[in-house]
């Protein structure tokens, strides 16, 4: 079986993602585009040689019976209204981050899809599907370290644009710990408390920049996490999980080790693109994969998707006032309950 993509968005990850369905994976084709750029739809068309219909929007692409996948690469405030259409429409949904923009917009799409009595949508928290990720939560839910109590945890980019802003630090980039965070522990989010030291002078008027982020379980874990985008050194992702048994590191990225003029060195990488680039793929494998063998994507839900817009509004809310926020999530319905629990990554 082969599903049919539409593909609601072609930009830089949409192409991306045209690219990977289209030559590196499988079970998947893409059958239809629609951008609110029409040119840019019709030259992603073009460039990838597809045999796909290009639609003037969202709603027409939807109806295509050939379309079982809506994936939805638009920008952030345009996801809640295409993703609602295509759940309404009983089709699948890849939806890159964010679910919606707001939390309300995330629920008005938890409640189209248990409606419709079966899960539908999966969000692109491409982390989980990193196997240095995934090796971490295995160790962790082995019981290798004991219980989590702490975890320190490192986001850093070599550098960012001058429209990049304080609280693009918390929707752009602490959304990817958001959201693989609570995952690796099993646990829920209870407060946050935003603390910016000394501004780098790299950094310009609208930018705070180090920001340090100190985030509660329900659980009593207390997780600290720098998010650091003008380090300029490279694009560096850490992890520590510390146990009562023992410590678990997320590995380094692979990277050749060299000997030479009284140096012991390896690279670090500078683009974040090829640091997840293999579980990208891994992640809409999986996505195509459990729709075909079991009905339904396994990988992080529309509740994942309300999780991380509760908990990055609490964010932006204590980077405002200094103080510790609460995040407070609804209760989980039963239809989540499983919560994206993956057996074959
Ligand atoms: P991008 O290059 O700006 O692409 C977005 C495209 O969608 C543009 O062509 C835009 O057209 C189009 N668009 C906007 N509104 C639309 C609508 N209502 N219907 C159809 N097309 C629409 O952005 P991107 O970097 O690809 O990012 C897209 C999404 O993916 C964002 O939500 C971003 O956060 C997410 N993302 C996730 C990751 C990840 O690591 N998981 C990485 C990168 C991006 P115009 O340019 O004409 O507005």
């Amino acid at each position: 079986m082969t599903l049919g993509f539409g593909v609601v968005g072609t930009g830089a990850i949409g192409r991306e993602h045209i690219d990977r369905i289209t030559n590196k994976l499988s079970g998947g084709k893409i059958v239809a585009v629609t951008d609110v750029n029409q040119e840019s739809a019709k030259q992603t068309v073009e460039h990838y040689k597809l045999d796909a219909v290009i639609y003037p929007d969202d709603k027409t692409l939807i109806a295509d019976e050939n379309v079982d996948v809506v994936l939805v690469t638009s920008w952030g405030p345009a996801h809640e209204a295409t993703v609602v259409a295509a759940v309404e429409a009983g089709k699948y949904v890849f939806c890159e981050k964010p679910l919606a923009t707001t939390a309300e917009g995330c629920i008005r799409i938890v409640e189209a899809e248990m409606k419709q009595g079966k899960k539908l949508v999966q969000v692109g928290f491409m982390r989980r599907y990193d196997s240095g990720y995934v090796q971490l939560k295995e160790a962790i839910d082995k019981g290798e370290i004991g219980q989590p109590l702490m975890i320190r945890a490192v986001h850093r980019n070599p550098e960012v644009g001058e429209n990049y802003t304080t609280d693009m630090a918390v929707v752009d980039t602490l959304i990817h710990e958001i959201d693989a965070l609570h995952w690796l522990v099993n646990d829920d989010y209870k407060s946050v408390q935003v603390v910016f030291p000394r501004k780098t002078k790299y950094s310009h008027d609208k930018l705070q920049d180090p920001q340090l982020f100190t985030i509660e379980t329900n659980g009593g874990i207390v997780m600290n996490v720098e998010v650091f985008v003008n380090c300029k050194y490279g694009y560096d992702i850490q992890c520590e999980v510390i146990g009562e048994d023992g410590v678990a590191y997320l590995p380094e990225f692979p990277s050749v080790v060299t000997r030479k003029q009284g140096k012991l060195s390896s690279g670090i990488l500078m683009d974040w693109k090829y640091r997840f680039m293999d579980a990208y793929d891994v992640e809409i494998q999986d996505f195509i994969d459990s729709i075909v063998k079991k009905g339904e994507p396994q990988g992080p839900n529309s509740w994942d998707g309300y999780i991380a817009a509760v908990t990055s509004d609490a964010c932006v809310k204590a980077q405002n006032t200094g103080q510790k926020e609460a995040i407070k999530l609804l209760e989980r319905p039963a239809f989540y309950s499983e919560n994206s629990v993956m057996e074959t990554v």
